[in-house]
């Protein structure tokens, strides 16, 4: 998100709050732009992506269907919840995020071992 009181025309780096965290972005680290100005830091997408992988929409009878704060699509599946703050991504938005992150060269963030499934899925977005 922005920070509120933010001047648009004069952007700095602490004027960008990561959504799920609400960590404030100071330079030193990754952050992927959702839309409408949401944040997702690559922290957080670590630990979203490594929470997800371990998940199982279809299987799951509770799950329902929420707004993802970086899409703001309504989505039913799999996602992860900001354990902060009302804030939640999409799958989605997790393996596109990661995927982007992981391409950047200007980051060394890699997308968290463990579940090769997942990380098969992200690569197949890549082509
Ligand atoms: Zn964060
Ligand atoms: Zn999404």
């Amino acid at each position: 998100m922005h920070r509120n009181g933010a001047d648009p025309t004069n952007m700095q780096p602490g004027d960008f709050i990561c959504d799920f965290c609400l960590t404030p972005w100071d330079g030193t680290f990754p952050m992927v732009e959702g839309h409408k100005g949401s944040l997702i830091c690559g922290q957080c997408l670590s630990v979203a992506f490594a929470e997800a992988a371990t998940s199982s929409p279809s299987t799951d009878p509770a799950s329902e269907p929420r707004k993802c704060t970086m899409c703001l699509a309504e989505k039913d599946g799999a996602g992860w919840a900001s354990p902060l703050h009302d804030a939640w991504t999409c799958v989605t938005c997790i393996k596109r995020g990661s995927g982007k992150l992981h391409k950047d060269p200007d980051w060394d963030w890699r997308k968290p071992t463990g579940s090769k499934a997942m990380i098969d899925a992200v690569n197949d977005e890549d082509d």
